[in-house]
This record gives C-alpha cells, structure tokens and sequence, in this order.
C-alpha cells in the first residue's frame, strides 16, 4: 500500500517534471517569436491613452484698441457654502473653459455642508490658489453676503479678509467691503426665490448706491437673463456683469462642447489682478451668455468691429465678412435684410443701395435696443 502510493507519487512527479519542461520549451518557443508583442506585467499594465488629458480650450474674441478682452466668472460656490465641488476643481474647469480670471464667492450665511466641511470664510480662496498660480489664472478673493431681500445677495470682490465681513448688519457687511477697497455685485436682482413676479430696485438698492455701495449688477446669472438690470446698469453708470453662480460641475449644467457659462467680458490695460479691478471700477464691462452680449454701446461696437475683417469688392455692393470671433453676429436691416455671420465664420452678402444702417440684434446696450451701426463705419 505503502509503495504502491510512493510509486503513484513518483509517477505524479515525473508526468510534472515532463510537463514543466514541455511548459518551458513552450513558452521559450513563443516569447522569441512573439514575445515582444505580449510582454507585459501581469501585476500592473497601463492602459495607454486611456488617461483624458486636461487641455484649455481657447475662447476666441479679440482684444479691443487699448484693452485686452478677460473672460471672467464672478460667482462660483464650492463645498465651503452649498456648492458641490472642492475649490480646485473650480480652477481646472475654469482654465479648462479659456477663462482668465475668476472668484470663488461662497455664501456667508449659508454653508449647509458645515457638519463635515469646516474653515471658514478664506478657505476656498486659499485652497484654490496654488493651482490658480499654477495655471496663471486670475483667482479673485471673494464672498456672498447672503441676506432676505432687500438688499438681497450681494458679492463682495477683491477683498483682503472674507472673515471680516461676518456681520449681523447687512449695510455693515457691506460697508466692510468698501473699506477693503472692494468691488460690490449685486447678484441675480430677479431671481424669483426673492422677486417672484418683479425685478425691482428698492429703495434699499437706492441708499446703497447713493453711498457708493454697489459698483455692478448682474445681468446673467446662472440661466437667467435681467434686461432690466442692463438699463439699471446703464442709466447709473455701474458695471455689467455676467456670472455662472455654479454650484455643479461646470459641465453638469452648461452645454460646454458649443456653448459656454454666462460670463463677464473686462477690457483690461493688462492680464493682471490690479488691472481687472481698475478695469471694473471703470465700467469696462460686457455680459456675455446664450449668444447674447449686453454691455455700453461703445465697448460692443469696439469688440464688433474687432472681431470682423471685411473686405469690399471694387465698384459693388458686395462684401466678404470674416468673423474671428467665438460669437454670431445677428444683422439686420428691416425685412429685407437679415443675416447671420457665424462664429468663426465667412461670408458673402450684398447690401442693398438703400441700406445705410445695420442692427446687430444680438448686442443689447438697452434692455430692448440693440447696437446699430453705419455700414460706412464698417467698411472704411
Ligand atoms: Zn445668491
Ligand atoms: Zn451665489
């Protein structure tokens, strides 16, 4: 019994011993022929090209005689108020979209992830910076006070200190700002949470900006479009603004492939923090969303005769029209003569011997008018 098993273990041995090195004579055989083909580590193997590279996606719209053209976004929530991303990835998606410069404006008063996020009002600034100077984007200190209306909510921009704005008082939160030099947004005037059926500016709007208290005033914000607020901003002389108010991923709720967040167009003397801030206080400003821009007249007719190269055929009426910028221009002249020019487009039109003026009904410098302009003025 005994011997028959060792004879069976002996025979077990020798059928492995024969196997192995038929095994080996295998595998010997098909690693030199084809060996470098399958070579791989069994443990770990990279899948190449599987990993999606970061890449920045350049936005399109020339500069303006003087001015460079800052695409901005002003109001950006992060986990640090009721947002639901980290402060960095706010950075790589601006820098991702072609933005130069952003504020991360998270809610004073509103931070329902307080439980497990803790900080406090600087933290989502400071955490984002590194990268911020990382990827040379503009990142702006900024922070919601974020009250009953009125006044409503309003971003405090380029402040020293978010901390210090932690008031009961809201004309107190406000008045901090100022007293750090900052730039005071009133956010979404007619957002229905707080205006349901109006979009009205009170008498407290009134008494903040007869103390110099408010500098801009949202015209886009998230999906929404105020044209009454462009009239406000207008007829006052504050400063146009256009912002995401994003608390998703950016690209859970615009349409990013051919669209883009709203935005805020400053016209800058440089690429610089300081220069943004003269920039505001100034009023070089255009909102820009939904293939709308609404803004001063003079700043949309510089930008619109920047972002086309036209050329005139000898002793005709016809012109060939190249857009360079990342925005369709709308012209019209009475029934006529409607065209678009696409975004990065060319195209060949005939104006008719009548026709002197031309309405580019996407560029509104009043709630309901839009930009006209001498055909004249285009082709000298
Ligand atoms: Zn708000
Ligand atoms: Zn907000």
């Amino acid at each position: 019994m005994h011997r028959q098993n060792r004879s069976k273990y002996q025979y077990h041995l020798n059928k492995n011993y024969f196997l192995m090195k038929k095994t080996a004579l295998f595998t010997i055989f098909w690693t030199l022929l084809i060996g470098p083909a399958i070579a791989q580590d069994l443990n770990n193997t990279p899948i190449p090209g599987i990993d999606k590279e970061s890449f920045r996606k350049e936005i399109q719209l020339p500069d303006i005689p003087g001015y460079k053209t800052l695409k901005c976004d002003f109001h950006i929530h992060t986990v640090f108020s009721d947002g639901l991303v980290w402060p960095t990835v706010r950075i790589t998606e601006a820098w991702e979209e072609g933005l130069d410069a952003i504020a991360i404006t998270d809610h004073l008063e509103y931070k329902p992830h307080g439980k497990y996020v803790k900080g406090d009002h600087n933290s989502s600034y400071e955490i984002a910076r590194p990268l911020a100077e990382a990827k040379d984007l503009i990142l702006v200190r900024g922070g919601e006070i974020t009250r009953g209306m009125p006044p409503g909510h309003l971003n405090g921009l380029f402040l020293e200190d978010v901390n210090a704005l932690d008031k009961e008082d809201p004309f107190d939160a406000i008045r901090e700002v100022d007293r750090q030099g900052g730039f005071i947004q009133w956010n979404h005037p007619g957002w229905k949470a707080q205006q349901p059926d109006t979009c009205i500016w009170m008498e407290m709007h009134q008494q903040l900006f007869e103390e110099g208290l408010i500098h801009g005033v949202e015209v886009f914000n998230h999906t929404e479009w105020y044209p009454v607020a462009l009239d406000w901003c207008l007829n006052k002389n504050l400063a146009v603004m256009g912002n995401s108010d994003i608390h998703k991923v950016t690209a859970h709720q615009y349409h990013l492939n051919d669209s883009h967040r709203p935005m805020t167009l400053v016209f800058a003397k440089e690429r610089t923090k300081e220069s943004l801030k003269e920039a505001m206080f100034a009023n070089r400003t255009v909102a820009w969303f939904d293939g709308k821009m609404a803004g001063p007249e003079k700043l949309l007719k510089a930008l619109f005769k920047a972002s086309l190269d036209i050329q005139q055929f000898k002793d005709s009426n016809k012109l060939k029209i190249k857009n360079i910028a990342d925005m369709p221009f709308e012209l019209s002249a009475g029934s006529q003569f409607n065209f678009t020019i696409p975004a990065l487009g060319e195209v060949y039109i005939t104006v008719p011997d009548k026709i002197e003026k031309v309405n580019i009904r996407n560029l509104y410098t009043q709630s309901t008018q839009c930009l006209t302009i001498d055909l004249k003025e285009l082709t000298r």
